[in-house]
């Protein structure tokens, strides 16, 4: 089975794809460098949910491929709920990750630690040729510490330390990251469905 990941966003194709291919599913994961090209579909919907599916629909239509996209962010108590789908656009449209997490450095400065509650989410969408849709979720509870910290990962990871963790998820080994991560738990209940339709 040939699954196309619709996503341009380099180091979440390289996540999505270490896990599927973890999974031994025999899966052939295409990238959108390998498939017809397409204008990327506005993000226009309020939940995560909704913006994975219009983002795997558009990719299905134009490849006529089994079609795989994630939406995802973070969600901050202290701005109830906040930058959540608006993640990647926190500090302007074509904002860098170091941008947006300036940003959200900024407006949680002197918030004590019993505010800076979050989450991480990722709603993950699968569009088959045949019009079949499977969306699922995946959520990473933790918080946001002042000053980051590690290389890895990207976004707003250097800030994010996850429930029972001391490392931010920029600090933890990649394996370690995916094991508890929204888009390794989201891609892991996709991988279930998957192999209900191969
Ligand atoms: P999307 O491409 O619309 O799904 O935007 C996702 C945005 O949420 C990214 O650009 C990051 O700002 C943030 N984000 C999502 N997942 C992660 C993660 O695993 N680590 C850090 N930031 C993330």
């Amino acid at each position: 089975m040939k699954v196309v990941l619709a996503t341009r966003n380099a180091k979440k194709l390289v996540e999505l794809r270490r896990v599927l291919v973890e999974s031994e599913l025999g899966i052939d994961v295409l990238g959108l460098d390998e498939v017809t090209d397409y204008p990327e579909p506005a993000e226009t919907e309020r939940s995560f949910e909704g913006n994975a599916l219009i983002k795997a629909r558009a990719c299905a239509e134009v490849t006529g491929l089994p079609s795989l996209a994630d939406d995802s962010g973070l969600e901050v108590d202290l701005l109830n709920g906040m930058p959540g789908v608006r993640s990647a656009r926190w500090a302007g449209p074509d904002a860098s990750d170091a941008a947006n997490l300036n940003l959200l450095i900024a407006q949680l400065a002197g918030a004590p630690e019993a505010d800076r509650e979050a989450r991480f989410v990722c709603a993950m969408a699968l569009v088959l040729p045949s019009g079949v849709e499977h969306v699922v979720r995946g959520e990473m509870p933790g918080r946001l510490v002042e000053v980051p910290r590690g290389g890895n990962g990207f976004g707003y990871d250097p800030i994010f330390v996850a429930s029972g963790q001391t490392l931010t998820n920029a600090q933890l080994p990649p394996s370690a990251k995916d094991a508890i991560s929204h888009r390794g738990k989201a891609v892991r209940l996709m991988v279930a469905r998957l192999a209900e339709e191969r």
